[in-house]
């Protein structure tokens, strides 16, 4: 097989990053924008030794799932690129992640509820970054084309909300009026290489965040001032971000104009977000995750809980008042006193969260001799390490409560808790992430009486 040749394919699956799966002269052929079902003519992109890349150039017979898109440019992009499928579909799929995942691990007899469904299945995202650019001499503002840095112009992000849509529109206006240069990444020139922008669908406060190559420049007062008359914007930042490097966010901001923080609420509590703080996106959908996570943690109220891979305590304080004690660990620093101010703020007296790897902080907790009755944990796309795994083992819980973002690291995770005396009997997905292929799971780890 070569590189342009056509080739006629059935598509049979859908891989995790949503691209239709096919196979052909002993290779598997990743078809982007094909669903399972479909019969396309392809036409190969790129061939690897046991796989290859294609694109649709005729599609032969669509899916009945296949529903048509307003604007290409979203499945095109990481944006949306599971837009063209049906969202009760969408539903299945991620579903169907975990149970492939499942029996790849021999664990068939595990359970997996269907997918909670999300409230808004469109402009959802209470956050979005998005990449800034020059393109035919102007300044836009957009998505990368998937697995590119490409630049493809939008002004409808679709999956978030339509409000931040609108600031996104100002903010690229206000850099086009003072002339202010877009980032050029393979000089590593310009000036503006994102903009980021957070919205309170509780509170309405709006936090515009500029990441800059410079800490200053000619233009910025009065890119400033124009930003912070925009209507709810309750904070102005500047992220300083210098080095040539994929990495979105710089380790330094600088308030421009107002707060340093926007509020937010979810269920009854009240939150201070900063910048740097992770937060969830799906606003209407993170209180229906937690309440799951809860309702299937049996919580008493002389429970120690630990929130490992805390945030700003959002998990840790939803549960603080109907136990003892909780305990959280959280690497960045401005989430852990955002996480510590939250408990003031809300009124909770017995949560305290410290700065630090939950890998290294278990370990010294476990070694102290901190014994826990339910350990929450929440970690990033890498999963648990064996030592925090070991750690939190070693404190003696009568459950761990298991939130993650990516099933493959999960399941691996849970076959470590297994073989340490934990049992688990179901997975319920959790769809944070309308339109996108990412799957949110949740689990719930038994100690097995010894
Ligand atoms: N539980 C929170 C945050 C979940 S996101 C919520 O629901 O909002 C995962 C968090 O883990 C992020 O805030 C990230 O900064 C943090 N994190 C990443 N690596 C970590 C590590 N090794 N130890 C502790 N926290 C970590």
């Amino acid at each position: 097989m070569q590189k342009n040749e056509l080739v006629n394919l059935t598509i049979e699956d859908l891989s995790y990053q949503a691209m239709g799966v096919a196979h052909h002269e002993g290779l598997t052929i990743f078809v982007n924008n094909a669903l399972p079902g479909e019969v396309v003519e392809a036409k190969i992109l790129k061939v690897k030794k046991t796989f290859a890349f294609a694109k649709i150039e005729k599609l032969v017979k669509a899916s009945p799932y296949r529903i048509t898109v307003k604007l290409n440019q979203w499945v095109q992009t990481g944006l949306a690129s599971l837009a063209h499928l049906q969202y009760d579909q969408q539903l299945v799929f991620k579903r169907q992640q975990v149970v492939n995942l499942l029996h790849k691990a021999g664990m068939d007899q595990i359970k997996v509820d269907e997918t909670l469904a999300s409230p808004e299945q469109t402009g959802y995202r209470n956050k979005a970054q998005v990449p800034v650019r020059k393109i035919k001499g102007q300044l836009e503002i957009g998505f990368f084309r998937r697995r590119s840095h490409d630049l493809v112009p939008l002004t409808n992000f679709f999956t978030t909300d339509p409000e931040i849509d609108r600031v996104l529109i100002s903010v690229r206006d206000i850099l086009r009026k003072y002339r202010v240069p877009a980032y050029d990444e393979i000089h590593n020139r310009g000036q503006v290489r994102y903009l980021d922008v957070r919205r309170s669908k509780a509170t309405g406060e709006i936090m515009v965040i500029l990441v800059c190559r410079q800490q200053k420049f000619p233009q910025l007062d009065q890119v400033t001032k124009d930003i912070s008359k925009l209507a709810h914007v309750k904070s102005v930042i500047l992220n300083y971000n210098p080095d040539k490097t994929n990495v979105i966010l710089g380790k330094r901001d600088f308030v421009l104009a107002g707060q340093d923080h926007i509020m937010d609420k979810i269920g009854d509590l009240n939150f201070k977000i900063s910048p740097q703080s992770f937060f969830q996106i799906n606003s209407r959908q993170t209180p229906r995750l937690y309440q799951l996570a809860i309702d299937k943690a049996d919580l008493h109220p002389d429970d120690v809980v630990i929130d490992a891979y805390a945030g700003i305590g959002t998990i840790g304080l939803s549960v603080a008042k109907h136990v003892k004690a909780v305990r959280g660990m959280e690497t960045i620093k401005p989430a852990v006193d955002d996480a510590n101010y939250n408990a003031r703020l809300n009124g909770i007296e017995n949560a305290k969260y410290v700065v630090g790897k939950a890998e290294e902080i278990m370990p010294q907790w476990a070694k102290a001799g901190l014994k826990t009755d339910v350990i929450f944990v929440d970690p990033p796309r890498k999963g648990l390490t064996p030592e925090f795994i070991q750690a939190a083992v070693k404190t003696g819980p009568k459950e761990i409560v298991y939130i993650s973002c990516n099933p493959a690291t999960q399941v691996r995770d849970l076959q470590e808790f297994q073989e340490l005396g934990y049992e688990f009997d179901e997975i319920s997905p959790v769809d944070m992430f309308p339109q996108t292929p990412h799957v949110e799971s949740v689990t719930v780890l038994e100690r097995t009486e010894k």
